[in-house]
């Protein structure tokens, strides 16, 4: 049971380390709860290579406990547990209890939300088996190993139609697996797609299998329109089957999008709640990438400060 406190950060990832490195140099003694995954999206990467100030690149794993000793140093009291129910107040100077494993409640007068988002998965087993050995849900992060190979991307969305085009100037080939018989694409995107001579699209087409021994060699595929499965040989495989907002202990409390998308006011972390701020991918459906997430970080941790000054 802990009194309360001036500055509870909620997750792990870049976002809620970076708020925690601002808020406890700003003396809010802030607390911060891990969450499921500590350490965040990025602890299922391999290799980081395009975040500044790692000129060799760094594993994701290493790289978060780097941010994670970078917000101790300072002072943040960082909780293993998982948030399971909140309270926001909504009055400015308000009091907002959060709630840990269903048994530690916690009262802070500033909450910065940096619960991050979940990218979607077909839910194979073989696709788990080859997670950072084959198969990711980021060509950004990961397409640079896949350099003059093959590689499958999955999904007929506009991150897939995006993933495709950019995997396909560095890879050999590209091939599209659209489960229906058109793509849910923006025309432009589409365009995009069909005018890039390295992306084959494969419509009417759903994934039965990842396979490989080490390291993926071959996806075995099902034509749906003539029942027959064939196998794509490639190296990498490419989930773009879009994410999931980790938001939904704030419904009802706080505005979201439809998909679950914490929404902020315009230039700022602040949410429709005094003292609650939103920061990283649980609220950026754009960009998605470490380094925005630990700006935004930055960005609601000082709000949050802002916002207790004025209070005094
Ligand atoms: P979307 O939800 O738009 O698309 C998901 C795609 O994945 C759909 O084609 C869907 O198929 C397919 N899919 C879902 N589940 C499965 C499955 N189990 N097996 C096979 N395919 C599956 O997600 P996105 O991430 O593409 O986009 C999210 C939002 O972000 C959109 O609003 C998009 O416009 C926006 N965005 C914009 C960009 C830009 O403007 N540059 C870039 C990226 C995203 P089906 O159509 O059959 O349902």
């Amino acid at each position: 049971m802990i009194k309360t406190i001036e500055c509870l950060i909620i997750g792990s990832g870049p976002a809620g380390y970076t708020a925690a490195i601002y808020a406890s140099r700003a003396n809010l003694n802030p607390v911060l709860v891990q969450g499921i995954q500590p350490g965040g999206q990025l602890t299922t990467t391999n290799d980081v290579e395009n975040y500044p100030g790692y000129p060799s690149g760094v594993t994701g794993p290493i790289m978060m406990e780097d941010f994670q000793k970078q917000a101790e140093r300072f002072g943040t009291k960082i909780i293993f547990g998982i948030v399971t129910k909140v309270v926001f107040s909504n009055k400015k100077g308000g009091i907002h209890t959060v709630l840990i494993d269903d048994k530690d409640e916690i009262k802070t007068k500033t909450v910065i939300i940096a619960t991050g988002a979940s990218a979607k998965y077909l839910g194979l087993e073989s696709e788990k088996k080859y997670m950072g050995s084959g198969v990711s849900a980021c060509a950004v992060c990961d397409g640079f190993f896949f350099k003059n190979q093959d590689v499958v991307v999955v999904g007929g969305g506009d991150s897939a139609a995006e993933e495709a085009t950019y995997l396909a100037k560095l890879c050999n080939k590209v091939y599209l697996l659209i489960r229906k018989n058109q793509m849910r694409a923006s025309k432009i995107m589409q365009k995009r797609v069909f005018d890039t001579k390295n992306i084959e699209v494969l419509f009417n087409h759903e994934t039965l299998e990842v396979i490989g021994d080490k390291t993926v060699h071959a996806i075995k595929v099902m034509d749906t329109q003539n029942n027959t499965e064939k196998m794509i040989d490639a190296t990498g495989f490419f989930l773009a089957i879009g994410h999931s907002p980790n938001t939904k202990i704030f419904h009802n409390q706080l505005k979201m999008d439809e998909v679950g998308y914490l929404i902020t006011k315009p230039d700022s972390s602040k949410t429709n709640l005094p003292g609650v701020f939103a920061s990283g991918d649980a609220q950026d459906s754009i960009y998605r990438q470490a380094i925005t997430a630990a700006g935004s970080g930055c960005m609601a941790a000082l709000d949050a400060e802002r916002y207790l000054a004025e209070l005094n």
